[in-house]
């Protein structure tokens, strides 16, 4: 396989991730961004100083179409959410760490929870790269056969038809044959056709909607 997508983009000056380090942002020596939570209990949460100082900071050099919280209780990560945010032009994306947050950051500076399934990671670093990908590669020019992309399972309301390549018959598993007569209308219709088949059986909450 080639570079990764991400990075590609990112070569073809497509877009632009930076990271910053929420540290660099504190102003205590120790450089430390978290404290024990008021009222007691088991684990640290981020301070609000670091991060209103980074978010400052940022919105002061561009503006921003959205500060995004990853959060386990944030709206659940969708294509459509993806496909929408393709079209913004700066995103600012923090992630938590430990037991999340203060609360004041999530009520007063940002602008929108995501969440990217419902299950807890250690750190938002993870379902912030996820966001990033689903974004990303949605923009044009950043993948090679832009067609691939509206094809994907989810971006109309489907699941993706299978897809088979070379060789036709491998130890007697083949290739459905119509694949291999060239005739582009039917194969057209035989892939709309799985792709229905595909989604009642796997997923017929999406035909729901
Ligand atoms: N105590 C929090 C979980 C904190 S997990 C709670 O119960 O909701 C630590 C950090 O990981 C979170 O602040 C968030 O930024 C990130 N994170 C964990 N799971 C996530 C998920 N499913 N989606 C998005 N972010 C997640």
């Amino acid at each position: 396989m080639d570079q990764s997508i991400l990075k590609r983009a990112q070569d073809k000056d497509i877009v632009e991730i930076k990271i910053h380090d929420l540290r660099d942002y504190s102003s205590n020596k120790q450089r430390s961004v978290d404290d024990y939570a008021f009222g007691g209990g088991a684990g640290m949460v981020l301070m609000i100083e670091p991060i209103d100082n980074c978010i400052n900071h940022l919105k002061y050099q561009r503006e921003y179409d959205e500060i995004i919280y990853m959060s386990p209780d944030g709206e659940l990560l969708n294509q459509g959410m993806a496909n929408a945010m393709s079209l913004q032009q700066n995103l600012i994306i923090l992630c938590g760490h430990y037991k999340g947050v203060d609360e004041r950051v999530r009520a007063n500076l940002i602008t929108r929870e995501i969440s990217i399934g419902d299950f807890v990671l250690s750190g938002g670093e993870l379902p912030a790269a996820v966001l990033t990908d689903a974004i990303i590669r949605l923009i044009p020019g950043v993948l090679n056969d832009e067609s691939s992309a509206l094809s994907d399972s989810f971006q109309d309301k489907l699941i993706a038809p299978p897809v088979y390549t070379r060789p036709a018959d491998y130890n007697g598993m083949k290739v459905p044959d119509l694949l291999l007569s060239g005739h582009e209308k039917k194969i057209e219709e035989w892939r709309y056709e799985q792709s229905l088949i595909r989604t009642k059986e796997r997923r017929p909450d999406l035909l729901n909607e």
